[in-house]
């Protein structure tokens, strides 16, 4: 038992929330404990694309954007009641959030992606922010291979990592894809010296980039943050001010203080399939989910609930199209791929079990989610949905991890995937009744297709017509990028799962990061941001990054109202 630790700030997760807390809180001057339950740190967030959805940031690439876009925008988007404060926090809060993050230290830019609703009042393409690639070795060899990496998937062929420019021209095949693939995997080679110390690439890319980025200024400020040490119960005192936390470390159980607050930075609930039957309103299972296994239990949500936290926005996650294959050189695991644009690309279509599109299959893939919700509550024909397509799509593109042929040709795809992850079939009908879908539904689906492949306007759900799309269209496809004709054999079907990047709701608090009770008021002591949290948007997902700019900003105001309440402010 380690008795009368004390420190001013507890910090409950290692992820993009909880970091942004614990670097605040060090820079406003008190002592920051991060705990985090698994063997390594940075969360999902490490293993993220690392984009921030940062409005009006003005950064370099900021064309203009205001306030008022902002919210007209997001007004346009959020489809259910949110608490206004808190999303008037978010835009306000988010740019002074990374003005600072840059300051400190970390390289931050503006990249040209389309908001995820472009047509809507307000949407703009100058939103999300990344960090460029980060050197992880600056973190120190002891630490370095200590921050949880990227999923082998998103490398090249398993080990290169690849910064977003590099991965969309591989993934595009456009020109002079193979040079970038050479120098990708040249630069690992050549870089002996790294390789004495880890395999891993020392090259931090997306998530990568900015969890290491920012690490190496948290540590840099003499942040603890201690590996294997979960969080069991909080810790209350007889007003029912929050104190500190009992966590368990390799079986023995101990407390630690906080003298000015917690911030409860845990992630999720999407391994706890307990938490999904309880709050979900369709089925689905945890291993759906494209975040790690080992972290986001919902342990901290739990916590909070039994000293009278309330939650919400709890039926709805950051949904992601996923698909599964066996692991390589893992016997008896399973991977799960996402498939966020693969659905969308020409030559293919998808439906569900009744043979029917249900949705524009090349928009967002948190509104790709939102339709399966919604078809599967109408139809109950949905959970999976099929991804239907022809050997063109399969010479080009990757299904989930199914690579292109010009990967994996036909032969070298092992053969116990046919059939059973993967179904082939020289006729659409013969796929059909491999996978049980009704032949007459899906022929017509199909010529459907073909058809709007000609025309190029699709005029039920407007697939490849608008700038999100076609930026994951194919320039190839005409007069549409996003819709090719479905008639060169041999045909595939592979089933869509409704995955995710994480859940969506969580600890409901207010503009200042407080957690809040049943009746709506501050529980004393207790702060939570990132997915433990509710989100700003409610069920929207407004574009690339509104999961970590919103973990990093509510983080950032947890720090800041900490500091204030304490009168222990330093700058
Ligand atoms: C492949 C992929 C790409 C993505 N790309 C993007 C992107 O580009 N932009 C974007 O905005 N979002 C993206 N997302 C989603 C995003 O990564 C997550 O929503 C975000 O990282 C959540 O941040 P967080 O800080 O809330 O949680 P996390 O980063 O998940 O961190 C939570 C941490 O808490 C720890 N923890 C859990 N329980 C306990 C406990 N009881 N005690 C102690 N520690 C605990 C976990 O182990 C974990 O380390 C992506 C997700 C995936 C999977």
């Amino acid at each position: 038992m380690i008795e009368n630790e004390t420190f001013d700030v507890v910090v409950v997760g290692s992820g993009a929330a909880g970091a942004m807390a614990a670097l605040r809180a060090a820079d406003l001057g008190m002592t920051v404990l991060i705990l985090e339950k698994a063997h390594k740190f940075g969360g999902t967030s490490a293993t993220s694309g690392g984009v921030m959805w940062i409005p009006n940031h003005q950064l370099e690439g900021d064309k203009g954007d205001s306030r008022e876009s902002t919210f007209t925008y997001l007004d346009s988007v959020i489809g259910k009641e949110v608490n206004r404060e808190r999303l008037e926090a978010f835009v306000d809060e988010s740019p002074k959030m990374l003005h600072y993050l840059k300051n400190t230290g970390v390289e931050v830019m503006a990249a040209a992606w389309p908001d995820y609703f472009p047509d809507n009042p307000g949407a703009r393409a100058d939103r999300s922010v990344i960090v460029p690639t980060f050197d992880g070795r600056e973190l120190g060899d002891d630490r370095y291979a200590l921050m949880r990496e990227q999923y082998n998937r998103f490398k090249l062929f398993g080990r290169y990592a690849m910064d977003l420019t590099e991965t969309f021209a591989l993934m595009m095949q456009s020109k002079g894809w193979r040079t970038v693939a050479g120098k990708v995997i040249g630069r690992y080679w050549l870089d002996r010296g790294t390789r004495r110390v880890s395999h891993r690439d020392r090259r931090f890319t997306q998530g990568a980039a900015l969890m290491g980025a920012t690490y190496k200024q948290v540590f840099a400020r003499g942040v603890e943050l201690r590996l294997e040490t979960k969080l069991e119960r909080l810790v209350v005192d007889e007003s029912g001010r929050v104190t500190g936390a009992e966590v368990s470390n390799f079986g023995r159980s101990y407390e630690v203080h906080a003298r000015h607050g917690v911030v409860l930075a845990a992630g999720g609930f999407e391994w706890n399939q307990e938490l999904r039957d309880r709050f979900y309103p369709i089925p689905g299972l945890t291993r759906h989910s494209s975040t790690p296994e080992d972290a986001n239990r919902g342990e901290a949500l739990i916590a909070a609930e039994k000293i009278g936290a309330s939650t919400e926005h709890t039926e709805q996650g950051w949904w992601m199209p996923t698909m599964t294959l066996p692991m390589k050189g893992a016997s008896n695991f399973h991977e799960i791929h996402q498939s966020a644009f693969d659905v969308g690309r020409p030559w293919s279509v998808v439906v569900n079990r009744n043979g029917v599109r249900f949705v524009d299959e090349a928009c967002g893939y948190d509104q790709f989610g939102q339709a399966m919700v919604r078809d599967h509550l109408a139809t109950g024909a949905n959970m999976p949905c099929w991804l239907i397509f022809d050997a063109k799509f399969r010479r080009k593109f990757s299904a989930g991890g199914l690579m292109p042929t010009v990967h994996t040709p036909e032969k070298k795809v092992p053969k116990d995937w046919w059939d059973h992850y993967v179904f082939r079939a020289d006729t659409i009908e013969e796929l059909c009744r491999k996978v049980h879908l009704p032949v007459d539904a899906v022929q017509q689906t199909v010529a459907k297709m073909n058809d709007y492949a000609r025309t190029g306007i699709d005029p039920e759900f407007g697939r490849g017509m608008n700038a999100y799309d076609q930026m994951f269209g194919d320039p190839v496809s005409t007069p549409n990028p996003n819709i090719g004709p479905i008639d060169t054999a041999p045909y595939y079907a592979v089933p869509i799962n409704n995955g995710d990047l994480g859940t969506k709701g969580g600890l409901r608090c207010d503009a200042r990061a407080r957690v809040l009770d049943g009746e709506g008021r501050p529980i004393a002591g207790l702060y939570s941001a990132g997915n433990n949290a509710g989100t700003p948007f409610g069920d929207a997902y407004p574009g690339a990054g509104a999961t970590i700019g919103p973990a990093m900003t509510f983080g950032y105001i947890a720090a800041n109202d900490i500091a204030e309440r304490s009168g222990n402010l330093r700058g």
